[in-house]
């Protein structure tokens, strides 16, 4: 048995890198030439396998890469990423060597952390680079931009300059993070003022950002203003441009990047009043054939879907009847032909993605974090597949 084949032996991921590099390609585009694209691949680049997308970016033109913790930005620079990287999680301290030698860039909120780091460094000799992150109304990290407040103001520019000025610390960028892109203009405009306030007070200072930037994956695509200089591409690199909607109302062309796929255990031919799953909380109405697929809550499969999410079989609509278990779940194949064990359902693709978000109460950033570390993620690659 190859590793491919083993890898799709009962639920697995499909990647394919092709359609990143070609959302990767479609989204540069939207960018001037001169502004850097940041790609985003923290959290195992959404679920999709954080070293093979950031190879992906890194052979197709992304400027940088960004993760949300040092160790995820330690394992890039072990496998040979050498674009610059940015860690956009809150600054901590214990892991200040591994930034200063694995030459990863830190967000830095506050005055504690950023003397911490530069203590660190100035007495090994070492050099940080940083980014410092201004709170325009995400109210999560940064230093807080006051409204209205001119004094405050600039006292928040000094503090920051000050910051900037540590031993050891080099503070190229400077940016903001937006809490409503995807709906709340007036809102993300003032977010964006404030940003680029802070970036005028610290230049009347005599520090000059070499990089400032806003715009996460709403906010490049409906915001052109907030591009400044770097968009940091998450979701939209993965194939979608809503989180909610997918890509209904979106003449961009993206294509979802992940498929996950399950492989039918057995069908049973059961009859009608027959109960399926744990707790009985679906009755069969009819005769009908049930399939069992391989995959549970403990692979992803978000349990609130019980009763109340389809999977494709042979291209059709299949209902999952009863609870999701932790390892497996049922659908109702009883108007579809011929259906054996072996037989590939797919569970998420780019159309079912939405479709499972909105039955789960979620977004699609969470649907496809979900396949669980127990699914293989298999890579397509020039056409070609491989694990
Ligand atoms: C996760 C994250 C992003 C990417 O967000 P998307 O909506 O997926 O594009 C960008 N910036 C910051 C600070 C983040 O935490």
């Amino acid at each position: 048995m190859t590793d491919l084949e083993l890898a799709a032996s009962r639920t697995w991921a499909e990647i394919n890198l092709d359609d990143l590099t070609h959302n990767i390609i479609t989204l540069r585009k939207l960018l001037n030439p001169s502004t850097k694209f940041l790609g985003v691949v923290k959290a195992n680049a959404y679920g999709h396998g954080m070293i093979q997308c950031a190879r992906t970016l890194q052979d197709n033109g992304a400027d940088w890469l960004a993760v949300a913790t040092v160790p995820e930005g330690v394992e890039l620079r072990k496998n040979s990423i050498t674009l610059p990287i940015l860690c956009l999680g809150q600054a901590n301290p214990l892991l200040a060597p591994l930034m200063a030698d694995f030459n990863i860039t830190q967000a830095v909120g506050d005055t504690e952390n950023a003397k911490a780091l530069s203590d660190f460094a100035a007495s090994t000799g070492k050099s940080i680079r940083i980014h410092i992150k201004i709170d325009t109304g995400m109210s999560r990290t940064g230093f807080y931009w006051p409204h209205n407040d001119d004094t405050l103001k600039l006292q928040t520019a000094k503090t920051i300059l000050e910051v900037c000025n540590l031993p050891g610390l080099y503070a190229e960028g400077m940016f903001t993070h937006f809490a409503a892109a995807d709906g709340d203009t007036e809102f993300t405009h003032s977010q964006l003022k404030k940003l680029i306030e802070a970036r005028e007070c610290l230049r009347n200072l005599g520090h000059e950002f070499k990089i400032v930037h806003s715009a996460a994956s709403i906010g490049v695509l409906d915001y052109p203003d907030a591009h400044l200089d770097m968009g940091r591409f998450g979701l939209v690199l993965y194939g979608y441009a809503s989180t909610e909607t997918g890509n209904e109302d979106s003449n961009l062309g993206l294509r979802p990047v992940m498929t996950v796929k399950s492989r039918i255990t057995a069908v049973r031919h059961l009859p009608e009043g027959t109960t399926i799953s744990y707790g009985r909380t679906h009755t069969l109405k009819r005769d009908s054939v049930v399939a069992v697929l391989p995959m549970g809550y403990a692979d992803g499969m978000p349990r609130v879907l019980s009763n109340n999410y389809s999977v494709k079989i042979h291209d059709t609509l299949c209902p999952i009847l009863g609870r999701v278990c932790m390892d497996m779940m049922m659908a109702d194949v009883t108007d579809v032909e011929g259906v054996k064990a072996g037989d590939v359902a797919v569970i998420f693709d780019g159309e079912l993605m939405p479709v499972a978000a909105k039955n789960a109460g979620t977004i699609i950033h969470e649907m496809v974090c979900s396949p669980s570390a127990r699914v293989p993620r298999v890579y397509i690659s020039n056409g070609k597949m491989s694990v």
